[in-house]
């Protein structure tokens, strides 16, 4: 009897999430226009519409993410430039969102200038692995880091600081080609940086069911990459598109279009999946 009152008392971890740490996961693929900033913006609100506490990290220099969040460009001081020069910590940056339990490190354009800044600074690979030990992380279940679209240090600093990368891949015709290079990337990384990391996954995004290209290439990656693509695929939707220009995330803008269901389930799967690789 006793013991059976036990078992039910739940042993609170320290976050919710499958392994009771905070997830970093990074964003990446160096091809522009692919679908990452739209990615992160709308997996971050889908996770926390599943209870969850999410950072996003903004490393592109055009901040395309920050503004899809409602930041104004006008007011973002304290930003990751400030961050990975070392002018001040990670918390003093992290600002809420129109998405009650999201929260944002913006960027600006300075950011673009960090490469250079840092080019003869020691450990400059590791300026947010570094930023990220501020123990403000503690408060958050998930952080997404949304990359810039190059190959460039501020992406090898979001692999070196990530447990995991997420690859959106829109469905055309080089999409393979792009793919093999970031996976060689990847493997650099693991190999140089960052031992730990994994690919979380790559999801298809913008897939137009109406065009045979697009279900050609989403064959291809799957039988390339078998299990690592998500069963989820986002569809082109134009609601997607419309609403970074709203500042929200679609999810808020039209929460019953196919874009903004399909995010919630890759959310959905993003947490099964984190369950059992923890179990
Ligand atoms: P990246 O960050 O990789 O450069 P974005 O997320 O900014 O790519 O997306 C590029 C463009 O495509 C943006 O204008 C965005 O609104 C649009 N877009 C992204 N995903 C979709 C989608 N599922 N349906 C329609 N348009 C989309
Ligand atoms: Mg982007």
């Amino acid at each position: 009897m006793r013991l059976d009152r036990e078992k039910q008392v739940k042993i609170p971890t320290k976050l919710s999430t499958a392994r009771g740490r905070t997830e970093i996961i990074a964003i990446a693929n160096q091809k522009g226009g692919v679908g990452k900033t739209t990615t992160t913006i709308n997996l971050a609100t889908a996770l926390v519409a599943a209870r969850k506490k999410v950072l996003l990290v903004d490393m592109d220099p055009q901040g395309n993410a920050s503004t899809g969040l409602g930041s104004d460009r006008g007011n973002r001081d304290n930003s990751i430039y400030e961050i990975l020069t070392g002018e001040i910590s990670l918390a003093e940056a992290v600002i809420p969102t129109i998405v009650p339990g999201l929260s944002l490190v913006p960027s600006t354009v300075d950011l673009a200038g960090a490469e250079l800044e840092l080019v003869n600074e020691s450990q400059r690979t590791f300026r947010l692995r570094k930023a990220l030990q501020d123990p403000v992380i503690d408060q958050f279940d998930y952080i997404l880091i949304d990359c810039p679209p190059s190959l460039s240090l501020l992406t090898l600093n979001s692999l070196a600081a990530a447990h995991s990368v997420i690859v959106p891949l829109q469905c055309e015709f080089f999409a393979l080609e792009g793919l093999s290079l970031l996976l060689r990337t990847i493997e650099t990384v693991k190999s140089n940086f960052n031992p730990g990391l994994e690919i979380e996954g790559v999801v298809l995004t913008m897939f137009d069911g109406r065009n045979n290209l697009s279900g050609q290439v989403a064959n291809d990656v799957r039988g390339y990459l078998g299990q690592k693509v998500f069963k989820t695929v986002i569809p082109r939707n134009i609601r997607v598109s419309e609403a970074p220009s709203h500042g929200k995330p679609v999810l808020l803008y039209d929460y019953k279009c196919s874009g903004s269901q399909a995010y919630i389930r890759l959310a959905r799967e993003l947490l099964r999946r984190e369950s059992s690789k923890a179990a």
